[in-house]
């Protein structure tokens, strides 16, 4: 399968004036270049669940998602280059129309509407439409699974130097499980939760590791909660992006580095940290009508 190859993503240091005086260094994992739609760390988490798929002869990928779901463009660009039908159990019955969707019906992907009510249920809406369909692979909202974490433990095997700090931005905690899963001794994982009090997650993220470590959550960065930004955000997306030549998305990664620089302002990080920060992609966010809107404000 060679569709999944992560030669695209290198670790840059960001050079910024605050880390400089705090004497820190902030490294980032390029994994937004890895794939212009299959984003980020959605790339990682279905490398080994499409394979799965793959080996037991599976035809069709159906899972869950809102309109706005990096995690639906992703499996509906991974799906159509691995010869894999997709279909997307979709959040709410209104007509959607908006960039992401869009591409996701370029790339052949379904659509059943539920509401939000029966989106709830998941095992339910599921059985209801594809219950007894042996062609089909489901895989959970947002990729969360073991494979899906595997994938994002294959960042280790990647990386060039050490660091005493990793951070990630916390959606279903796959992506941190994988990282809690692949650090060493010495590596000190952090994730960033962008769901407001969202205390359930650590519980859901100890579900994927391979053996109980240690790790930190941070629950006070989540700015207004899940999908919420500002025009406060899209200043800080916009000043680091002409500084950095990086884009930050406004519901993740954003959050993530506006938390970060917060705590390196408060000196939770002794001088002489490395640390490195994932991007785990998701600029097709960018494209919101909100984020425009909000992008042409001073
Ligand atoms: C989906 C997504 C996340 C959340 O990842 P989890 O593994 O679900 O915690 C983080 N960042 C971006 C850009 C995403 O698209």
């Amino acid at each position: 399968m060679n569709f999944f190859n992560t030669s695209a993503s290198y670790e840059q240091k960001i050079e910024l004036p605050l880390f400089d005086q705090k004497q820190v260094e902030v490294w980032m994992k390029r994994d937004d270049l890895l794939h212009p739609f299959v984003s980020g760390n959605k790339y990682r988490k279905l490398k080994y669940l499409a394979q799965d798929a793959l080996q037991q002869g599976k035809q069709h990928l159906v899972t869950f998602g809102g309109a706005y779901s990096n995690h639906l463009v992703a499996t509906a660009s991974a799906g159509a280059a691995l010869g894999l039908k997709t279909t997307a159990i979709l959040r709410g019955e209104e007509e959607f129309n908006n960039p992401m969707l869009s591409i996701c019906r370029l790339y052949g992907m379904g659509f059943k509407q539920v509401s939000r009510e029966e989106y709830r249920n998941k095992d339910a809406a599921f059985a209801k439409h594809f219950g007894n369909d042996d062609g089909v692979y489901r895989i959970d909202e947002g990729g969360y699974s073991a494979l899906g974490a595997q994938g994002c433990t294959d960042i280790f095997a990647e990386l060039t130097q050490t660091y005493q700090h990793i951070f990630c931005a916390v959606g279903t905690g796959t992506t941190v499980a994988g990282l809690i899963n692949g650090a060493n001794e010495g590596t000190q994982i952090h994730g960033v939760v962008v769901l407001k009090g969202a205390e359930y997650l650590k519980t859901e993220i100890e579900k994927l590791l391979i053996t109980p470590k240690d790790f930190t959550l941070h629950h006070n960065f989540y700015f207004g909660g899940y999908g919420k930004f500002d025009a406060e955000i899209m200043h800080f997306i916009k000043e680091f992006a002409s500084q950095t030549g990086m884009l930050l998305d406004p519901v993740y990664t954003a959050k993530m580095m506006l938390g970060l620089q917060q705590l390196i302002l408060q000196d939770y990080f002794p001088k002489n940290s490395k640390i490195l920060v994932i991007h785990t992609g998701g600029l097709w966010g960018l494209t919101s009508e909100k984020a425009i809107e909000l992008s042409v404000l001073p």
